[in-house]
């Protein structure tokens, strides 16, 4: 996604994130990796996903079918002239169809075909890792971080979030980005959100 976007899905982690942590029962098996009940964290990169298509598509699925619905940013569809998002209850409730500033017909905001490139993309980026959340073969949930350079924090959050970091760690040139982290709505609460947010994390300490 482009990087004004991945700004937004800090945002997200938060509402993902929350009622995750009371019962997780996590155990650890070197040699079966990580799991979280019956549900297996499975590491991904970009070699991983190129290699499993039928886990890159169940991928992009979810990851479409949880940002469209999201509460927090309502971006079900968009006017692709003037990039303005609509909710789902402005669609399929109060029937807007068409941009009512222009009006172009509404689009599907997050299109499979794009954000499998931008995943694909992430997923090429330095250092990356990423986590998915299997169960029974399938896609339950997923989380993944970035590197930015200072100078794309400075273009997305400007100057004063830029310094703020640069004084955390003076040194470092760059920054980690946690930018995604979902469960679906049926494993939500089972500590899974928790477990692919340290196991992406460990990765960095
Ligand atoms: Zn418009």
């Amino acid at each position: 996604m482009e990087i004004g976007k991945e700004v937004k899905h800090e945002g997200r982690q938060e509402t993902e994130h929350k009622g995750e942590d009371e019962e997780g029962h996590h155990s650890e098996d070197h040699h079966s990796g990580y799991k979280v009940g019956n549900v297996q964290l499975v590491e991904f990169d970009h070699h991983f996903l190129t290699s499993h298509p039928e886990i890159l598509e169940e991928l992009v699925h979810l990851y479409c079918s949880i940002w469209e619905r999201d509460d927090n940013f309502g971006e079900y569809r968009i006017c692709p002239r003037h990039k303005k998002y609509f909710s789902y209850e402005q669609v399929e409730i109060e029937g807007v169809s068409h941009c009512p500033d222009c009006g172009t017909p509404l689009e599907v905001a997050w299109k499979p075909e794009e954000v499998k490139k931008e995943i694909l993309r992430d997923a090429k980026s330095k250092d990356f890792l990423g986590t998915l959340a299997i169960h029974e073969r399938h896609v339950q949930g997923f989380a993944w971080a970035v590197f930015l350079s200072f100078d794309d924090v400075l273009a997305t959050w400007g100057k004063g979030v830029c310094n703020q970091l640069k004084q955390i760690n003076p040194e470092s040139p760059v920054v980690i980005y946690f930018n995604e982290l979902a469960v679906t709505k049926e494993h939500r609460g089972k500590g899974i959100g928790t477990a692919l947010a340290k196991k992406v994390l460990s990765k960095y300490s």
